[in-house]
């Protein structure tokens, strides 16, 4: 058996999970929010499945989805992208992610990344034959720094692998870092791989420049979104993929033999969800920000240190000083004896990790979040 899968613990957000269900916590771990999605988004797909087309659709997608994509681009960040040659559909950005290094990784390239790191990155890297060249951030801005990314690239980098906001971080990158990236790219002729999924969830008036954007970026960036981030509907896994056309032709053979394609249903009611006007985005927004600030300021009463948020679902509190061995330790003992999961974020590192923080989702209605506040008192108490 290949060594890279067999040898892999099970995911940190399938095992905590789990264990909420078991202890019967409240599950503030895996990032998904408890409200129902948009009912016109979930209506539509549910008459496309009802009346519609159930056949296999377009390998690249339908094309009212790549227009909607296209379109969608356009009118949020800018971006001029030809629906026909630059856009794909995938399922879930996890494929997305999955082909594109497939695709573009030969085996012994190097692959800058940057940890923390979100869980699927460096299996996936690995098994394409990547050797990956991990940059340690420290928290809590996560910038990226000239000296560490000069010690990072070099001759055989291929690819740099960003995620933007970046999840657990809860930060976005800001234009100085992008453009520090963009110029080693340029310099070392990498091709960037843009995990955005998190693009619309942004707070405090932020805005998200997508890297593609950046001079000399357009014709090496392969930039990767998620209907499941922009509705709320995280189990539906319609992704998306934009790239110049030269590396499209070659990321489409990689989808083609991984799922060739994507459940029409779905890939309709994220075309019509695309062109919601821009009310939607800011009550999604407004929305997930009010519920940031009722957990993040009951966790700052009850005398927890918060990581400030500024996109994603997640906050990050640190454990520094409350008495646990680390934030394994905190989260199990959070989990088995509070009743509420977490994440470590020491998941997300390859090695010399942050042990200190736990990541927190507060994508959930105010009732549950009171409820959490209300089990994790205790563990405030013992750290006073
Ligand atoms: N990348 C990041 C950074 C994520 O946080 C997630 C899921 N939360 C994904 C990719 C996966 O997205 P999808 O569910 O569309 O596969
Ligand atoms: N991306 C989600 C998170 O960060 C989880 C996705 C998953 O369960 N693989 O919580």
């Amino acid at each position: 058996m290949n060594p890279v899968f067999a040898d892999l613990p099970t995911s940190v957000f399938e095992v905590m999970s789990r264990l909420a269900r078991e202890h019967g916590a409240i599950n503030l771990g895996q990032g998904f929010p408890d409200g129902p999605g948009p009912a016109d988004v979930r209506e539509r797909a549910a008459e496309a499945l009802r009346d519609g087309f159930n056949q296999y659709p377009p390998m690249m997608g339908l094309p009212a989805l790549r227009g909607a994509i296209a379109a969608h681009y356009a009118r949020h960040q800018g971006l001029a992208l030809d629906p026909d040659t630059e856009v794909m559909v995938t399922s879930g950005a996890t494929e997305a992610l999955a082909g594109a290094l497939l695709a573009l990784i030969e085996p012994g390239d190097e692959v800058v990344l940057f940890a923390p790191l979100y869980d699927a990155y460096l299996p996936l890297v690995r098994r394409a034959g990547g050797i990956p060249r991990i940059v340690t951030l420290s928290h809590p801005e996560f910038r990226l720094d000239a000296d560490a990314l000069a010690a990072a690239f070099g001759p055989r980098t291929r690819v740099v692998l960003l995620n933007n906001p970046l999840n657990p971080g809860a930060t976005l990158f800001p234009d100085e870092d992008l453009a520090l990236l963009a110029g080693f790219c340029r310099r070392f002729d990498a091709v960037a791989v843009c995990d955005e999924v998190w693009e619309h969830v942004i707070f405090d008036h932020a805005r998200h420049r997508p890297l593609m954007a950046l001079p000399g970026m357009r014709e090496r960036t392969v930039k990767i979104g998620s209907a499941g981030k922009i509705f709320s509907l995280t189990g539906w896994k319609v992704g998306f993929v934009m790239a110049e056309a030269r590396l499209m032709r070659v990321l489409a053979k990689a989808h083609q033999y991984i799922t060739f394609t994507t459940p029409p249903n779905l890939q309709e009611a994220v075309a019509y969800g695309l062109a919601k006007d821009d009310a939607y985005f800011e009550d999604m927004r407004r929305g997930f920000a009010r519920s940031r600030d009722r957990l993040g300021l009951g966790l700052a009463g009850l005398g927890f240190r918060v990581l400030p948020s500024r996109a994603t679902y997640f906050l990050n509190i640190d454990i520094a000083g409350l008495g646990f061995a680390d934030d394994v330790a905190f989260c199990e003992a959070l989990v088995r004896c509070h009743g509420v999961a977490a994440i470590p974020v020491s998941a997300f590192y390859a090695d010399s990790p942050a042990r200190n923080l736990v990541r927190l989702c507060f994508a959930k209605d105010d009732a549950t979040l009171d409820a959490a506040l209300e089990r994790m008192a205790g563990l405030a108490r013992r750290a006073a």
